[in-house]
């Protein structure tokens, strides 16, 4: 059963890199050994989690203002989307039908219905975890937002914006069913998989375990599963997705972070990043936000309300 998940798993990660959805494949794939990633300099202390206040009411879809980013957008006909496709649960590859579905998806859903009036506008780009805040640079191939689990941090700001804050959640430990590991406390010199590029990487570093990193959480999922690591550790949210796909996991401990997530947009577009702010706070009051929550984080509970916005 086990050895089935794995390659379950590997089939998924062998689309990785790919926008569009490639023939499914059963071939094993062998596992890629990551680099840790350089120690980040320390940031600067900012405000994190205060983003740019709206300009005012939204524009009615379809009708973007001249001369504004989201004019651009609405002329190329499509939103282009950052995000992974290994994320149970925020942005995953659906077997059946070939597309990356999840809440992450939803929200950028939102923002391509405020300016198209058709939330189908959207195209996903899959992006390597370890660039998520490097994919407006290319003017070639560049996406307009990245939405992916990602944590808003005064490291991160320095290279993009964030929108407000869209959901919080915490770091936990994911380990097999009959480990006695149950707490940050365990973890010393212990194996512990996290995404290369996360915050969920540095923090275990900290914690004094032995950090590996993967390309992903499904990556991470199959060191799990293959006895490479004895544990993973990132945002709750996250692992709740990981645990469904894995019946010999549980997730274990209390949360020992915070991880506010935040979409993250070029700063050269602060047009945009207001925009955003206006369709999250739409979504806060007209309920899209908790329907978006209801369906892929329902089995976590009943919804929360809606982080409160924060602006700078
Ligand atoms: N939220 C954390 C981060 O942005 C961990 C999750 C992830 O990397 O996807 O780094």
């Amino acid at each position: 059963m086990r050895a089935r998940i794995a390659l379950a798993a590997a089939a998924v990660l062998a689309l990785a890199g790919c926008t569009e959805p490639a023939a499914p494949t059963t071939a094993p794939i062998p596992a890629r050994q990551t680099e840790a990633p350089p120690a980040q300099p320390k940031a600067p202390d900012c405000d994190a989690t205060a983003s740019l206040r709206p300009a005012g009411a939204l524009p009615a879809p379809g009708r973007m203002p001249a001369g504004s980013y989201m004019a651009e957008i609405q002329k190329t006909g499509r939103l282009i989307l950052g995000t992974s496709q290994d994320s149970p649960l925020f942005s995953s590859r659906d077997p059946f039908t070939g597309r990356v579905e999840g809440f992450d998806i939803d929200m950028g859903r939102l923002v391509a219905k405020a300016i198209f009036g058709d939330a189908s506008k959207l195209q996903i780009k899959v992006i390597p975890h370890a660039d998520r805040t490097k994919q407006f640079d290319d003017e070639g191939d560049k996406v307009d937002l990245v939405i992916n689990t990602m944590t808003a941090n005064c490291t991160r700001w320095q290279e993009v914006d964030f929108s407000t804050v869209y959901l919080e959640t915490g770091q936990r430990l994911l380990v097999r069913k009959d480990s006695e590991i149950d707490g940050l406390d365990d973890l010393a010199d212990q194996r512990v998989c996290a995404a290369v590029g996360s915050t969920s990487f540095t923090n275990i570093q900290k914690a004094g375990a032995d950090a590996v990193a993967r390309n992903g959480w499904g990556e991470c999922l199959v060191a799990f599963q293959q006895n490479e690591v004895v544990a993973i550790s990132t945002d709750d949210t996250i692992l709740a997705g990981l645990a469904e796909q894995d019946p010999f996991a549980k997730v274990v401990g209390p949360r020992f972070t915070e991880e506010p997530y935040a979409i993250a947009i070029s700063k050269e577009h602060p047009d945009f990043t207001r925009f955003v702010n206006a369709v999250l706070e739409q979504s806060r009051r007209d309920g899209s936000w908790k329907d978006a929550y209801d369906k892929w984080l329902g089995a976590l509970g009943p919804a929360p309300q809606p982080p409160a916005a924060r602006y700078r």
